[in-house]
């Protein structure tokens, strides 16, 4: 049987889906020649990540395929309803990546209380000849141990996020309709240290916390838009390693502009893969391609978890 596993899948993944009888073929297809390769190599299997999508009309068109897997956890790229709806196993990894965004989320927390996005601009390009003025501009930093993480979304990343950020002696507060209370464990010098949290109002997490992260699945609404940052503190810092769209793009950007989001930090944009140039030359904004999830430890977990899937599902 014959998978193509369109956006790349780790080295083990694949090995260990070789080793059980299945060919793997990992070159990307151009979108629009999908359809007649999956039809003319006989694959069963379609792997993708973010950036191959899977609509009805290819549902439709490939009557042999009996998988769709997504390595990772949205499948906002997958009609997953319409698919199920027409006998295809449809499967994804969620619990493989949230280790790393959460990291992720932390180091775009640390880089931005001292502006090491903006240092790394421009020490390469003014270092030598302005470094006093550098010095000085860079010197009003602040601390993350003692500040108020507040988290939108508190499932899987959100809750491995705060279990960073408590580890960092910071105080976490969260909403989530559907997560009332969670215990969230802190593994420091091996042990394990359980914490216990409560779901507080949107508002409340809004207006108390100094750093907001998001972490909620994409909404039909942005969770956080011209109303929720007037809740905010002045000079609040902003996460978006979710989904683009989940901040509205037009009132972050004149949130920013009026000083009262001191920075911003986004792995992800509405129009990914072009995102909008204002959001990209911001100079209060740290930026990476959505790579929350890009780690080699995170890349075997998802390899591995789509393999012993597979297996199970389709031998
Ligand atoms: P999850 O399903 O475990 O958690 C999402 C949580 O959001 C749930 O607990 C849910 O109850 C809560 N929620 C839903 N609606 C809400 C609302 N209106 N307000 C507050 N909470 C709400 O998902 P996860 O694995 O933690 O992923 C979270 C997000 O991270 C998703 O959007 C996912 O696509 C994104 N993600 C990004 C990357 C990346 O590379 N940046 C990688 C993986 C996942």
């Amino acid at each position: 049987m014959k998978i193509l596993a369109n956006d790349g899948i780790a080295p083990i993944g694949k090995q260990q889906l070789e080793a059980a009888g299945f060919t793997v073929v990992t070159e990307t297809v151009p979108q629009n020649e999908l359809i007649q390769t999956i039809n003319n190599e006989n694959y069963v299997a379609l792997l993708v990540r973010s950036a191959t999508t899977v609509r009805k009309d290819l549902i439709d068109a490939c009557p042999d395929l009996k998988l769709i897997g997504r390595g990772g956890v949205g499948m906002d790229n997958i009609d997953v309803a319409y698919a199920k709806e027409k006998g295809l196993h449809v499967i994804n990894t969620p619990a493989s990546s949230s280790q790393s965004v959460a990291e992720m989320v932390m180091a775009h927390l640390f880089g931005a209380v001292r502006f090491l996005y903006d240092a790394n601009r421009t020490m390469p390009v003014n270092g030598a000849t302005e470094f006093k003025t550098l010095k000085k501009k860079y010197a009003k930093g602040v601390e993350l141990r003692g500040k108020t993480l507040g988290i939108i979304g508190f499932g899987r990343i959100g809750q491995a996020t705060a279990s960073y950020a408590l580890g960092c002696g910071m105080n976490v507060i969260y909403t989530d309709p559907f997560a009332e209370k969670a215990t969230v464990n802190v593994t420091v010098g091996g042990q394990k240290i359980a914490i216990e949290l409560t779901s507080s109002s949107k508002e409340e997490v809004l207006a108390k916390a100094d750093f907001v992260s998001l972490h909620v699945p994409k909404l039909n609404q942005p969770a956080i838009g011209i109303e929720e940052f007037a809740i905010m503190k002045d000079g609040v810092i902003i996460v978006n390693a979710a989904r683009g769209g989940v901040v509205d793009e037009d009132a972050l950007i004149t949130n920013l502009n009026s000083g009262k989001v001191a920075h911003a930090a986004l792995d992800v944009f509405e129009n990914e893969p072009t995102p909008r140039e204002d959001l990209l030359k911001h100079p209060k904004i740290s930026l990476t391609p959505h790579i929350g999830a890009a780690t080699l430890e995170a890349q075997d977990r998802i390899g591995e978890e789509l393999a012993s899937q597979i297996k199970a599902l389709l031998l």
